[in-house]
């Protein structure tokens, strides 16, 4: 296979022996990894037949299958996009910025990120629409066009401001500390990632949904109870008012030190009866007792740390050589192929960042297992939510591979079975 030139110039010349095992690599590898899934497939299979009618297993590939087309082709989209930015005529926007903001470079690249970011987002809104309307013909959502483009006005609004606010940190560093300027970012990044964690259950959540108490004493006893036999006791159970956009139902557990809860979506608390949402309350434990949310900080500032390795090689010969007309280090349209680089990484660590995560949520599944001996109930409740929530049950092998947070649905069936 060819690369196109651009993607070539990325890597220094005289070493295409590596760019060939890399690329060997990149598709042996989920090749290999969906071969050796093979052997298992018939037995999930049994698994769908015997909890599953075929209509609904059809409705819910049907459905999935859309939603992921048309996730595919926007990543595509916008992959290809910020690759056309980051080799526009760089030198031109450099001073174009520089002029409009009288000189003052910090401002320059705030303006051009903002750009970027903002087009990119209107980029994404066809895709989001699209996605909208699949989960209004089926059922799943309900809420109206304009709440619907509310949210999605708030969600971007809130993308704009990290990214203007932490490339310009970022990309200032790396214009006054040739040398060092990696490490500054990436404790800043570090205090930032921390802070926006633990301050988000705060501020960036009530932007979404009301949270009240559970208002259900008996039920709320059971569940911190649940908690505490898990070794993680909590405060307070929260319910979040989900049943305004969706009929989905969920719970998780977010925030980080003092900011720490389980909530609830008040779908959930409304349709399942008290055993079943205790056995979502012990996954949940299991991810607060098996520390996820450290441990995914842990990781994902460890993966910053090779983008910044990265970015420290492609953005300094690409400001030393004159890349498309920029001009050295300090120049701000450098915002442009540093924003491109980060976004390409992102989207090639989603497959190992959903491996780790697929981990970590089978991990809770045990621990929800271990702590209520109840596998039953646990099955029951994987059923209902499937159906709820218009599962794909049991997608083709890639697709789990590379785009599951979490283990399909047949697959969480399965460990229960293993377990009774
Ligand atoms: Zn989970």
């Amino acid at each position: 296979m060819r690369l196109p030139a651009a993607i070539s110039s990325l890597f220094p010349p005289g070493r295409t022996w590596r760019r060939t095992c890399l690329l060997g690599l990149l598709i042996l590898l989920p090749t290999a990894a969906s071969g050796s899934l093979a052997p298992e497939r018939g037995q999930l299979e049994r698994i769908v037949a015997a909890h599953y009618d075929q209509d609904f297993v059809k409705k819910g590939r049907d459905f999935h299958r859309a939603v992921r087309t048309s996730t595919l082709i926007q990543i595509a989209v916008i992959a290809v996009a910020v690759l056309w930015l980051a080799l526009g005529p760089l030198g031109d926007w450099g001073a174009w910025a520089l002029d409009a903001t009288g000189g003052r470079a910090w401002l320059a690249r705030a303006l051009i990120l903002f750009l970027v970011a903002v087009g990119l987002s209107f980029l994404r809104l066809p895709f989001s629409v699209f996605r909208f309307a699949m989960a209004r013909d089926v059922g799943l959502r309900h809420d109206t066009w304009a709440s619907f483009l509310l949210d999605w006005g708030k969600a971007a609004g809130i993308g704009w401001i990290l990214v203007v606010g932490v490339g310009v940190l970022v990309l200032g560093l790396f214009a006054s500390l040739p040398r060092t300027w990696w490490a500054a970012a990436w404790g800043t990044v570090a205090v930032l990632t921390v802070g926006y964690v633990m301050l988000a259950p705060l501020v960036v959540d009530p932007l979404f949904n009301r949270f009240h108490r559970l208002d259900d004493p008996a039920l709320e006893a059971r569940l911190l109870e649940l908690s505490r036999e898990g070794g993680v006791p909590a405060q307070e159970i929260l319910v979040a008012d989900a049943s305004r956009r969706t009929t989905a139902v969920n719970a998780y557990f977010t925030g980080f030190g003092h900011t720490r809860r389980i909530v609830l979506y008040d779908t959930l608390v409304q349709g399942f009866p008290p055993d079943e949402i205790a056995m979502i309350l012990a996954h949940e434990v299991g991810h607060w007792r098996r520390h996820h949310i450290e441990k995914g900080l842990a990781l994902g500032l460890a993966a910053v740390l090779v983008g910044l390795w990265l970015a420290h090689g492609i953005l300094g010969r690409a400001a030393t050589s004159g890349f498309h007309g920029l001009e050295g280090r300090g120049d701000p349209a450098l915002v442009v192929p540093a924003y491109a680089l980060y976004i390409l990484l992102s989207i090639v660590s989603v497959v190992p960042s959903n491996w780790v995560s697929r981990r970590m949520e089978a991990q809770a599944d045990l621990t929800s297992l271990q702590l209520t001996r109840d596998p039953d109930t646990f099955i029951r409740t994987e059923v209902r939510l499937a159906k709820e929530n218009l599962s794909e049950v049991l997608p083709p092998a890639w697709v789990e591979f590379t785009l599951y947070t979490h283990p399909c649905n047949a697959r969480r069936i399965r460990m229960a079975e293993e377990f009774r």
